[in-house]
């Protein structure tokens, strides 16, 4: 008989510490459970990601992992580089140590009774499981409603995600292993994941309330997410130059209509509003064009800088 697979879940987290005793607790559980089921690895572990917080995030993992080293283990960023890179640094480290990865937020609001789900699923021979969140009672109506028109706007841009789906994923070492070929700096991992390709399924879960502390994604930091997901960047003067010309577009679409209007019902000067219409729509469109432009040779732009995306600080593995 094929030998169990072992099971990572990797942990992103940042100045968790109010969560973190909770989220340890549950999880090891959890874990212990489906290995009682058989249908994991004994060697299955946890790997909590401190993405550099400033509290006792670390303090906690270290004392987790002295507790139990072959349970948790725990991987230490410098600083804080934010979610996904935290999330990749943990996927990655963990890709030859395991079969199967789970990745979970710390605050327990993805619900970790459907992780044996995944795992059904895995056994029944997907690579990837997209958890998908079925109900959002407990987020705001400013959450329900950024996040909804964040995955319209995705969709309608043409990029390829799984709608409503967030981080909470079980990938094989497989997946694992291509998504490490991925070189991009400007990391939009629900993005990447259904281009990597082979079988995949989706389950549905309810999004729980955050068990403790605060969201670390305020509407700003969404807003950014959102934009890094459709251009996978942002170099913010080029992004200025389709906003003015969005703007001047705007304007003169208006001056146009009035120009228009003009020649209708005044004896205007011939020649001036043909004139006039031109060099206020013209003008925009080429500001607009240039914008474009632009958004692209930022592109071009941070994948030839090909910055490190994060230098571990510590390992407990
Ligand atoms: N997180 C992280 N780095 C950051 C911000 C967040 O590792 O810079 C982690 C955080 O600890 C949590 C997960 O990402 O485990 C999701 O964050 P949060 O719950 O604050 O986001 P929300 O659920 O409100 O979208
Ligand atoms: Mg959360």
């Amino acid at each position: 008989m094929k030998n169990k697979p072992i099971l990572a879940v990797v942990i992103p987290c940042f100045n968790e510490e109010q969560v973190l005793p909770e989220t340890f607790l549950k999880l090891s559980k959890k874990i212990h459970e489906i290995i009682k089921s058989q249908k994991i690895s004994s060697k299955s572990f946890l790997c909590f990601v401190d993405d550099g917080s400033s509290d006792e995030t670390w303090t906690l993992i270290d004392k987790f992992h002295k507790q139990d080293p072959s349970l948790t283990k725990g991987l230490k960023l410098t600083i804080n580089k934010g979610h996904q890179y935290a999330l990749l640094a943990g996927l990655e480290v963990v890709q030859d140590k395991c079969d199967i990865s789970i990745s979970i937020d710390a605050d327990l609001q993805d619900d970790i009774e459907v992780m044996e789900g995944f795992i059904d699923c895995y056994l029944a021979g997907n690579e990837i499981v997209y958890g998908v969140r079925h109900k959002r009672e407990q987020d705001t109506i400013l959450k329900k409603t950024t996040a909804h028109l964040f995955y319209r706007l995705m969709l309608l841009f043409g990029v390829k995600i799984v709608y409503n789906h967030a981080d909470y994923r079980l990938a094989s070492s497989n997946v694992l292993a291509s998504l490490k070929e991925y070189k991009e700096v400007n990391l939009f991992l629900r993005g990447i994941f259904p281009t990597i390709g082979y079988k995949s399924t989706t389950i549905e879960y309810d999004r729980l309330k955050r068990f403790a502390g605060q969201s670390k994604y305020p509407f700003k930091t969404m807003l950014a997410f959102a934009i890094e997901g459709i251009t996978s960047f942002s170099v913010t003067p080029l992004r200025m130059v389709t906003l003015i010309g969005l703007v001047s577009f705007l304007i003169s679409s208006g001056l146009t209509i009035w120009a228009i209007w003009q020649k209708i019902t005044h004896n205007v000067t011939p020649g001036w509003s043909s004139i006039i219409v031109s060099i206020y729509l013209l003008g925009a469109v080429q500001l607009l064009c240039i914008g474009l432009i632009g958004e692209y040779i930022g592109k071009i732009f941070s994948e030839v800088k090909a910055k490190p995306r994060y230098f571990i600080e510590k390992f407990l593995l």
